[in-house]
């Protein structure tokens, strides 16, 4: 009998992105020294939990959907990480997803293990009701792992304050007492912290900055491509903006658009909130997938889904650095063509971990019923994320690997210290 039972529940038709993760795992096995003994524990989600979420519809009807909530590992503490809402979520999605925030996690120092959930619904499909029911069967129905000390949700693609209030309040009704240290994420009003909707978008571009300052490429008169014009992508562009970058491209699910001048990003972000779309803001040029994919910039910056950095795009990226606002963009394959063309990548688990940090901030300041200002929020925002970026730098040039792997090497030796130190029950 083999050491290990290979996973059952994966479908070898379609391997992505658990797979991509998988790689990204083995790459730091040699750089993991006696760790290494430890290393399938990463290998494999600590619990995986599928659930059925019935509701029903507005028209009467009964619909069923499914639901995951994934808990890679806990050896660090409580899981962490948020919930998705989209068409095309799978179960292997979410372990890839709750994998990479066990990385991101332990990279920056939070004490959390990492986690992720999500529902396979298109949410755009839904009434506000619908949505309302479908979030709270859900919520209910993964009851049983989440919780202030176990588990705690956030928002991540199609899902949003509205969200985590309604996740907050189901949970709180079972339980029998307000829990607001059950998610982050929350309006202000439920315990959410000030700071927290713009926390990834501008983590994104504390990580650039850094980068920059390091190869000598100043934001100041960068031009910028941002691939997702939502949550980071929207932000992102936002605040690259006001620090005198200027965003050429731009894309979401339904246009790309580009202007050479720089496009107005409070007009642009103005059209999307009110059309739902980048589609038909006239103040840029529509533009083809593939012309947008080719746009010449300093900063390309993923903000969308996983795996959209493929191989032939990282053959034609026209950048000198990417910043992956989005989980798992780049597949392992586009990262080596990325290094041997000699574009810097900052990589998800760094340059997207703004969120989860502000969520921290959340979590403690819920636990405290203590209050922080946005100059505090952000000042300790700035701070960790700089601290991590030095160490993860330093390690890369000590170890001649990429940033990517030195931060997957600090943050593995985190986690399997812990889980050496805590031993194997029984
Ligand atoms: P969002 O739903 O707010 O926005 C997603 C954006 O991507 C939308 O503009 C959408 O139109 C666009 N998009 C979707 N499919 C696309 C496609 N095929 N091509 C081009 N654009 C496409 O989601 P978000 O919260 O901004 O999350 C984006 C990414 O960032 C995800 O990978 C998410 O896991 C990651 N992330 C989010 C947070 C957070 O705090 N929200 C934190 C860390 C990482």
């Amino acid at each position: 009998m083999a050491n290990h039972t290979p996973l059952s529940y994966l479908d070898p038709a379609r391997p992505e992105p658990w797979a991509s993760f998988i790689e990204q795992i083995d790459r730091v096995a040699p750089h993991l020294g006696h760790f290494s003994h430890w290393l399938e524990t990463l290998k494999r989600p600590k619990r995986v939990l599928i659930v059925d979420v019935p509701i029903v519809r507005d028209d009467g009807s009964i619909a069923h959907y499914e639901g995951y909530r994934v808990q890679h590992n806990l050896s660090r503490g409580p899981g962490k990480g948020g919930v998705r809402f989209h068409p095309a979520v799978t179960l292997n999605e979410v372990m890839a997803l709750a994998g990479w925030m066990t990385v991101k996690n332990a990279a920056l120092g939070l004490p959390y293990g990492g986690a992720k959930g999500g529902v396979r619904i298109d949410p755009q499909a839904f009434s506000r009701a619908e949505l309302e029911r479908i979030t709270r069967r859900y919520t209910s129905e993964i009851g049983i792992v989440i919780g202030p000390d176990k588990d705690i949700p956030a928002p991540d693609v199609g899902t949003n304050e509205q969200t985590m209030a309604w996740m907050m309040d189901t949970y709180s009704v079972n339980v029998g007492h307000t829990a607001s240290g059950v998610v982050t994420g929350k309006p202000i009003a439920l315990g959410g912290s000030l700071g927290r909707l713009e926390a990834t978008g501008r983590g994104v571009y504390i990580a650039a900055r850094e980068a920059g300052l390091r190869i000598g490429v100043p934001i100041s008169g960068a031009r910028v491509a941002v691939q997702g014009f939502g949550n980071v992508g929207g932000v992102a562009a936002r605040v690259f903006r006001e620090n005198g970058a200027k965003i050429v491209a731009l894309q979401d699910a339904q246009a790309a658009i580009a202007n050479p001048d720089g496009i107005d990003i409070t007009a642009a972000l103005a059209h999307a909130a009110a059309h739902g779309s980048l589609a038909g803001f006239f103040g840029a040029e529509p533009i083809s997938d593939e012309e947008f994919w080719q746009a010449e910039c300093e900063y390309f910056i993923p903000a969308a889904l996983e795996g959209q950095v493929t191989p032939e795009r990282a053959r034609n990226l026209r950048t000198r650095i990417v910043v992956e606002g989005a989980n798992g963009p780049t597949t392992p394959a586009a990262d080596d063509i990325l290094q041997e063309r000699n574009i810097l990548v900052i990589p998800d688990v760094l340059a997207n971990a703004g969120g989860v940090t502000v969520s921290y901030f959340e979590w403690v300041q819920d636990f405290s019923s203590f209050f922080w200002s946005e100059e505090e929020i952000n000042a300790r925002l700035e701070s960790i994320m700089m601290k991590a970026f030095a160490a993860i730098w330093q390690t890369a040039r000590e170890r001649k690997v990429s940033v990517r792997t030195a931060a997957f090497i600090i943050a593995c030796q985190r986690v399997l210290a812990a889980r050496e130190q805590r031993g194997l029950y029984p």
